[in-house]
């Protein structure tokens, strides 16, 4: 059985993963941590000691930019696996964090999107800019997302060729989106993918905490986890 901490489990998506962990077979819910939730048994207010009580095999971090790293140090210095969703991890806290996994016994996935369509509108939009002349990225989020451009629009740059544009629009209503739109000669090509809902990014979530201790250091995007082909 993986015992796993959910860490922003009083958030929006920390809350779908307890649902998604708890469902799940081989795995079970061993820490909830968020300063928001009530005390009780399993509960803690902070990483640190939650990793202190010693009782978790992988953390699933979906919290905040501004917490995210000091997080994915305290799960690391503690030889907890780490999923982490959260968004807004700067390269060089990422380099740091490769580094320490390499280092350490515990491994890290990060992945800017667990929806397996996003991941294959990355991949599709990948290729395609090899043979547009021009792209931009049109990202669409629900108005409470506290980063912007998202981690999906800039892993998603960041495997196209051509520096693409990125733009941001936050809005009510909105889940997760993002349109990639590549134009040529008398003809454009239009790319887009719809979260509806937050439990598309769960399957991916899942295969994730299954497969991280199998997975040396640090993995990056769930491009390795989908595609056998690419460890
Ligand atoms: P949210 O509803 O604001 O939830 C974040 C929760 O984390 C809040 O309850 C917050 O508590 C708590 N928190 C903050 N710092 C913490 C810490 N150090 N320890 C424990 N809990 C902490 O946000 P959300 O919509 O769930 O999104 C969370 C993150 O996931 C964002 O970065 C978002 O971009 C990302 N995301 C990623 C994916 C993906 O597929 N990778 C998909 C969707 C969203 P307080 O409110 O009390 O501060």
């Amino acid at each position: 059985m993986i015992r796993v901490m959910v860490t922003g489990a009083a958030g929006r998506m920390g809350s779908a993963v307890v649902d998604a962990v708890t469902a799940a077979e081989g795995m079970e819910v061993a820490a909830r941590v968020d300063p928001a939730l009530a005390s009780g048994p399993g509960v803690f207010a902070d990483v640190p000691s939650a990793v202190a009580a010693g009782n978790v095999d992988v953390a699933v971090d979906f919290t905040q930019p501004t917490t995210v790293y000091d997080n994915a140090r305290a799960y690391l210095a503690a030889g907890v696996h780490a999923i982490i969703g959260t968004t807004g991890l700067t390269d060089e806290q990422i380099g740091h964090i490769r580094a320490r996994a390499a280092a350490g016994d515990a491994n890290v996935i990060i992945a800017p999107n667990f929806a397996v369509g996003a991941v294959l509108m990355m991949r599709f939009a990948a290729e395609a800019s090899r043979h547009m002349e021009r792209a931009e990225i049109i990202e669409l989020h629900h108005d409470t997302k506290l980063d912007a451009p998202s981690g999906t629009a800039l892993r998603t740059a960041a495997l196209m060729e051509g520096d693409p544009i990125i733009h941001s629009v936050r809005l009510p209503g909105l889940v997760a989106h993002q349109e990639v739109i590549l134009g040529g000669v008398g003809e454009t090509l239009t790319i887009r993918h719809d979260s509806l809902s937050r439990e598309s990014f769960m399957p991916g979530i899942v295969m994730a905490v299954r497969q991280v201790a199998d997975r040396p250091g640090l993995t990056l995007g769930l491009e390795p986890l989908l595609f056998s082909s690419e460890d």
